[in-house]
């Protein structure tokens, strides 16, 4: 016996619904300042049941995500785990478990990604310092030194691959200048994570955040996170509750530490994205990835170069996975970007802020960086100048 629907809710009148498509998702390769193209591995792996986030095969990924991410990170800190989430959550999270309200929080600013840690830090109640350099350009140790010097902060952040801008900053010694002022260093890897050399510990770095979805070759929604025991003892010792529930990792640590306590239900699919990218990335190596995101770069300079080009920052200081080309004199930066897309189906990235319209960006990152890519965006990029001439 069938049961009807209450009559006491209204009827729905279905006469104007209209009849939706399948899903149909544009060939695009995404040679812009991220998403990047996913590994089709990666794709495959997601593309199962999900299972409960406390299923104890469940667990053991869990494991298995944290020590394949320490690898990619070169770091022994415990608490390293996916935040869920696209990388600006991971971020977040650093500053959310790091800043008690008062605190003095320096960021150094030389891009686009520097303002966003600004912003947030003052929505934790930090006392905000800067420091600024024009976009393109990079920090030295003795304007930090200085800086440290002046405004003794709590915590100071850098960000390590400058997407907005195409620098990668040297980390040396910056490390060694947090612990001598004793603050705490949390460094953007969001750009960096999966295509340039990265090494946590041996830079002294207290908490790092990254994404999925530029140098891993994953889809965007898992967060690479990580802090040390000195990041963990002021997170101890704090006085109030961090005001984040979400990002909390006094809570999460007991779902990811030993404790494995419910405390929300974790994107199990994306779980499994990003195990199979980082079992990837050490089935390939981290100093074979480094070095096929800087082949892929070179290529792409050369041929920028052969084609009377030329990059936005110097040589010494470029970003392997993104570089900034100057947009040349009477040129349209977006007829460019549009025809790309459109006749190429290939995405590249304009320019932000201070480079507004004078650059475009180009990314070569995880799946993506090889010179395969390079020569087709070389041979789209010259035939769409031609075109629009
Ligand atoms: C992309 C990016 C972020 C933000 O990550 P989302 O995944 O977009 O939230 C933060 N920092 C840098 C340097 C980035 O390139």
């Amino acid at each position: 016996m069938t049961t009807t629907l209450s009559t006491h809710f209204p009827a729905i009148d279905n006469t104007h619904l209209k009849s939706f498509a399948k899903l149909d998702i544009p060939a695009r390769l995404l040679l812009g300042p991220g998403p990047s193209n996913a590994d089709p591995a990666v794709l495959a792996a997601m593309d199962r049941q999900p299972i409960g986030h406390l299923d104890k095969a469940y667990l053991q990924l869990m494991d298995e995500v944290q020590e394949l991410m320490r690898y990619a990170w070169q770091t022994d800190n415990r608490l390293t785990l996916p935040v869920s989430g696209t990388g600006s959550a991971a971020m977040e999270a650093t500053l959310a478990n790091t800043i008690e309200p008062g605190d003095k929080v320096l960021v150094c600013v030389n891009g686009y990604f520097g303002h966003r840690l600004m912003d947030m830090a003052g929505r934790y109640g930090a006392e905000v310092v800067s420091i600024h350099r024009p976009w393109g350009e990079v920090f030295n140790t003795s304007e930090i030194r200085a800086a440290l010097e002046t405004h003794r902060p709590a915590i100071m952040a850098i960000v390590h691959a400058e997407t907005s801008t195409g620098v990668c900053q040297p980390m040396d010694g910056i490390g060694d200048l947090c612990r001598e002022y004793e603050c705490l260093l949390v460094l953007d890897t969001v750009t960096s994570l999966g295509g340039v050399p990265l090494f946590l510990d041996k830079w002294g770095v207290d908490l790092a955040y990254s994404c999925s979805q530029k140098g891993l070759s994953c889809p965007p929604g898992s967060s690479p996170f990580t802090m040390n025991e000195r990041a963990l003892t002021k997170l101890s010792n704090r006085r109030g509750k961090v005001a984040n529930w979400y990002l909390d990792m006094s809570l999460l640590n007991n779902y990811w530490g030993q404790g494995r306590t419910y405390h929300h239900t974790a994107p199990v699919n994306m779980t499994y994205a990003i195990r199979e990218a980082l079992r990837l990335l050490s089935e390939e190596g981290l100093e074979a990835r480094w070095q096929r995101h800087q082949e892929a770069a070179e290529h792409l300079y050369a041929g920028l170069e052969e084609m009377g080009l030329t990059c936005h920052v110097p040589r010494e200081y470029r970003l392997h996975t993104l570089t900034t080309v100057r947009i040349p004199e009477g040129v349209d930066g977006k007829a460019v970007t549009a025809k790309l897309i459109d006749d190429h189906n290939m995405e590249l990235g304009g320019g932000l802020g201070d480079l507004a319209g004078r650059v475009w960006r180009v990314g070569l990152m995880g799946y993506n960086a090889r010179k395969e890519n390079v020569d087709k965006f070389l041979s789209a990029l010259k035939q769409v100048l031609t075109e629009l001439k």
